[in-house]
């Protein structure tokens, strides 16, 4: 079993990205500018948009982080994103999720500037996966597809097998997998016997947000194994996979672990496209 170390992979895309960005202030007059924009206190908020904010810091990419209170209303907000989306000198944005309940997330993922929009969650950059055309490329499916590449998986003619379909994760990996050329079959609440369907997987990607639920016997020998989840094992609190790592890693040909697999690698795709959105305006000049 070989682990696939997101945490390395992460960093030498980083490193890629801080040579690069080096040379804007000569080339462009200044570097990339990302602002993200939390609302509320949400623990684990807190610590992904500090974890962005140093990632950024590690990139040389400027970043300003806006915390709103819990009780901003949906229309302030819209208008504070408006305002962030007429403002040339910033290149991307994203509002960190979830928000509080009454805010409409769908609201302000279209109200983000498609060209902003370094999560890629935008309606556009969404049907733009789906179409082929140009868009901003979600980033935790992105660093899976990284992850595999890095690896030397190619995921032609494989069995790839996805458990989760969201919009965020499950969906837009299948796509991606699909259009590498993997045979993809994608599992959710509703599959029925799913050990049976994840058994013949040679990827197994995993996004269900449900602390070990994949376990040794529901995976074949060989198989490479992607854990996207990030849950608390029940037992003892500690943040976990969706994948029972004790007994899935003995069968696997390589897993990532959880923490340090998948997680790192969405950041490094985040500055990857705000790198992209910067790149994409000054071209256009
Ligand atoms: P979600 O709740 O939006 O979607 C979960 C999906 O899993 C749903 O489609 C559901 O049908 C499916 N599912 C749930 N239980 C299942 C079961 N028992 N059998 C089959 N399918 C089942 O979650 P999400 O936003 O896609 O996130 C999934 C996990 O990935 C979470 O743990 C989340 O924290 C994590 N995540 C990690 C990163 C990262 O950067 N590492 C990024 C995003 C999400």
């Amino acid at each position: 079993m070989k682990l696939i170390d997101g945490k390395q992979v992460s960093a030498s895309i980083k490193e890629g990205l801080a040579e690069q960005v080096a040379t804007f202030p000569e080339k462009y007059g200044r570097v990339p500018h990302l602002v993200v924009v939390r609302v509320g206190e949400d623990p684990a908020s807190v610590v992904y948009v500090r974890n962005k904010a140093k990632a950024c810091e590690a990139c040389g990419i400027q970043n300003t982080t806006l915390v709103l209170p819990e009780e901003t209303s949906e229309e302030a907000l819209l208008e504070k994103i408006r305002a962030l989306n007429a403002d040339d000198s910033v290149d991307g944005l994203l509002v960190q999720l979830p928000l509080p309940r009454h805010i409409s997330e769908a609201k302000v993922i279209e109200t983000i500037d498609q060209s902003k929009d370094v999560d890629g969650f935008h309606p556009y950059n969404v049907a733009g996966l789906w179409q082929k055309t140009p868009h901003m490329s979600p980033c935790t499916p992105q660093g899976i597809m990284k992850l595999l590449a890095a690896e030397g998986v190619d995921p032609k003619g494989k069995r790839a097998v996805v458990i989760g379909r969201s919009n965020i994760v499950g969906l837009p990996v299948a796509k991606m997998l699909l259009d590498a050329n993997a045979t993809v079959t994608l599992c959710h609440t509703r599959t029925v016997d799913l050990p049976s369907v994840t058994r013949q997987a040679e990827i197994l990607v995993v996004a269900a947000g449900r602390a070990k639920m994949v376990t040794g016997d529901m995976v074949s020998p060989g198989c490479v194994v992607i854990d996207v989840g990030m849950d608390r094992d029940p037992e003892t609190g500690k943040l976990c996979g969706d994948v029972d790592f004790d007994s899935v890693a003995p069968k696997a040909a390589a897993i990532t672990p959880v923490p340090g697999g998948v997680g790192p690698m969405t950041i490094a795709c985040l500055m990857e496209n705000t790198v992209q959105c910067f790149l994409n305006k000054q071209n256009k000049r």
